[in-house]
């Protein structure tokens, strides 16, 4: 009985000081997976933990206690970090919009490949966790007469054998549910893949490249950063070194644009104009689009995860920043640009990769020919 009560009292113990830790890891998978079981999990482990609180009290363990006060700080610390903190506001923009001459018969199509559940928590510090948010994974079509331009690719068909390399607490932490892919959408509808001419990616994660391997033989347009970062290695970009994808760098090489010193003016009219928005990855980029029939668009790929990361100047919440190995400074300086350029040209629809309000002025790919 003496030995069993010691074995009791050492696992009171265990979760006073431990249980944070887990407690910490429960809410960080419930707010990028809002799963009844895991908020189940995180309010009984909460209840268990001011239980032992109370038992380490009424004993005076006050060495524990100190240890147990010590991590359920931190836990608190941990919280605060998907509070609001707003960047300040920076300068405003005076420019006119920059000119554009794009040619007759562009279109734009938006592919809708997938679908996370997550919360608006997961997206940007001061985001709720009670309110669930979809993280689409959408590819867009922009047709031009001088060749057509894929805008990333959502997920491919090829995602479940990929997702099968990413580490467990990921795969944990994700319900990702898959449509069809880009590739399917467009053979479906009988697209004539001749006129594809690039693929273009806001950068090289998993989410955003995963289709590359249906489109064999169509140049990837990087920049160099991307490119490196790439080849330097981690899980995000596994599925980018092994896909046999045929990179093309290019160059910010046509002067500066909407406040952004560098960029690329793709087909010489202004129609798909390319700046470098670095910091979730080294050579993330934005890709502006203005169409034939004035409409105009921004792609800014996941410099932001929703709108409200730009409209209200927030950052990712850190834990998953650090998760990212995102570059916190030249985040916060492309974050910012785009923010003065949101509130400044409203005539521009902002499109975050993963939020669907930005794709509802886009058309969907159509399915007519669709089984
Ligand atoms: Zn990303
Ligand atoms: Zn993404």
């Amino acid at each position: 009985m003496g030995r069993l009560s010691k074995v009791g009292a050492a696992f009171l113990r265990l979760v006073a000081v431990a249980g944070p830790v887990l407690l910490g890891l429960l809410t960080a998978l419930y707010i990028g997976r809002p799963s009844p079981y895991f908020l189940a999990a995180g309010i009984m482990l909460a209840v268990a933990i001011l239980a032992c609180d109370g038992w380490i009290v009424a004993r005076r363990h006050w060495i524990t206690g100190g240890f147990a006060l010590t991590t359920q700080i931190a836990f608190l610390i941990f919280v605060g970090t998907y509070t609001a903190s707003p960047l300040p506001m920076p300068s405003p923009i005076s420019d006119p919009l920059p000119q554009a001459s794009p040619p007759g018969g562009m279109a734009i199509y938006a592919l809708p490949t997938g679908v996370n559940h997550r919360t608006a928590a997961f997206a940007y510090r001061g985001g709720s966790p009670w309110d669930k948010r979809d993280s689409v994974s959408t590819a867009v079509l922009v047709r031009h007469p001088q060749g057509d331009v894929l805008i990333d690719t959502g997920l491919g068909r090829t995602i479940a054998e990929q997702m099968k390399e990413f580490p467990f607490l990921f795969r944990l932490g994700t319900d990702l549910v898959r449509f069809r892919a880009a590739a399917d959408q467009l053979d479906a509808a009988g697209y004539d893949r001749s006129q594809l001419r690039y693929i273009l990616l806001t950068h090289a994660h998993w989410d955003h490249i995963s289709g590359v391997p249906d489109f064999p033989g169509v140049p990837v347009l990087v920049t160099a950063a991307e490119r490196r970062f790439i080849d330097e290695g981690g899980w995000a970009t596994a599925g980018a070194r092994s896909m046999n994808a045929v990179f093309q760098e290019y160059a910010f090489d046509s002067g500066s644009y909407m406040g952004f010193a560098q960029s690329r003016d793709l087909y010489g009219d202004g129609s798909i104009v390319i700046v470098p928005t670095p910091g979730h990855t080294p050579g993330s980029v934005a890709v502006f689009v203005t169409m034939s029939g004035g409409a105009r668009y921004a792609f800014v790929g996941d410099l932001v995860w929703q709108l409200e990361g730009l409209l209200e100047r927030e950052e990712r919440p850190w834990f998953e920043a650090r998760t990212l190995g995102e570059n916190p400074v030249l985040l916060r300086q492309s974050l910012l640009q785009m923010s003065a350029i949101a509130t400044h040209y409203p005539q521009i629809t902002i499109v975050a990769s993963h939020d669907p309000r930005g794709y509802a002025s886009i058309p969907e790919w159509p399915r007519a020919t669709t089984r």
